[in-house]
């Protein structure tokens, strides 16, 4: 059977804020956590086709949730601009109610060595990935204190983790893996802040994905073709983690491996594929 909305799925009338939701990994959460009855609020800059160099819009997810009988609605908001920040979630909680679940996954990334890099790209690199993030928490555990329930998940990346000897330069990537270590270290303490409040938090690297992203960085090619992580394994994790109840899976800061071996997790086809 292809794939469909289940409107009576394990996320039935819940509602999600998806961030980064108009490509790549953060549109196939969108569509996934749709697929199971989430009422889905999709978050980029992206609006309209054509707006980004890069393929993918908030109105192509959208429609194609909504193209397969699921609920979905786009928020324009720039993770960098304080005021869109509080804006997506006030628009969110006015077209379907608070918040249930955020899915903490857009990110900005350059690559430079420390002594080349701009000031204003790092800037926007840590707004988005990590005062961004920190926001939006503090911003949606409130409604999530009070209706007693409630999910974060942050895309993280293998980044965070320390480089090893033999040592290879690091591409310019140690910007790029401190604001993955930072998302990782706030998502622990997070999910301990927020345990008793039956709130989890968890954080999950979802190792090489085709993207948009990834193939305009040159990070995608044959010869790694083998080592990739199909979309939909990381769209089926954070779906799996949604689901749970928030005591039983928090803190976690994982692989996609790990996650879907441990929880024998397959990934699942998706609408409009
Ligand atoms: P992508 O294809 O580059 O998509 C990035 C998303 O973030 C887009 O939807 C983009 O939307 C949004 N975004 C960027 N700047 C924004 C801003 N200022 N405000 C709001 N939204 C913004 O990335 P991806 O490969 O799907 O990666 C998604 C996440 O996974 C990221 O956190 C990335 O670090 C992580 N990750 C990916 C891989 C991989 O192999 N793909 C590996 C490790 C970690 P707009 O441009 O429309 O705003």
């Amino acid at each position: 059977m292809s794939a469909q909305v289940n409107r009576e799925g394990t996320l039935a009338g819940r509602v999600a804020v998806v961030t980064g939701a108009s490509r790549g990994i953060g549109e196939a959460i969108a569509v996934r956590l749709a697929m199971e009855g989430a009422k889905v609020v999709a978050s980029a800059r992206t609006v309209e086709a054509g707006e980004h160099k890069l393929s993918g819009s908030l109105s192509e997810t959208v429609a194609r949730i909504r193209d397969a009988g699921g609920e979905a609605y786009a928020v324009r908001c720039d993770l960098a601009i304080p005021e869109d920040r509080k804006g997506l979630i006030e628009q969110a909680t006015e077209r379907y109610g608070p918040v249930e679940i955020l899915v903490n996954n857009a990110a900005v990334t350059y690559y430079f060595p420390v002594t080349e890099f701009p000031e204003k790209r790092y800037r926007l690199m840590m707004e988005v990935q990590v005062r961004a993030p920190f926001e939006l928490a503090a911003m949606v555990v409130p409604p999530m204190a009070d209706a007693g329930r409630g999910h974060i998940v942050y895309i993280s990346s293998g980044a965070a983790r320390h480089p090893q000897k033999p040592y290879r330069g690091g591409r310019g990537g140690t910007v790029y893996g401190m604001a993955k270590a930072a998302k990782e270290r706030f998502s622990t303490g997070l999910a301990s802040e927020l345990y008793e409040q039956n709130i989890a938090v968890n954080a999950i690297s979802p190792g090489l994905v085709r993207t948009p992203g990834t193939e305009l960085h040159g990070l995608v090619n044959e010869r790694n073709e083998a080592f990739q992580t199909p979309v939909e394994s990381i769209a089926e994790a954070v779906r799996f983690i949604a689901s749970s109840e928030p005591k039983e899976i928090t803190g976690r800061v994982d692989s996609i491996q790990r996650f879907m071996k441990e929880f024998e997790l397959k990934p699942v086809e998706l609408i409009g594929s």
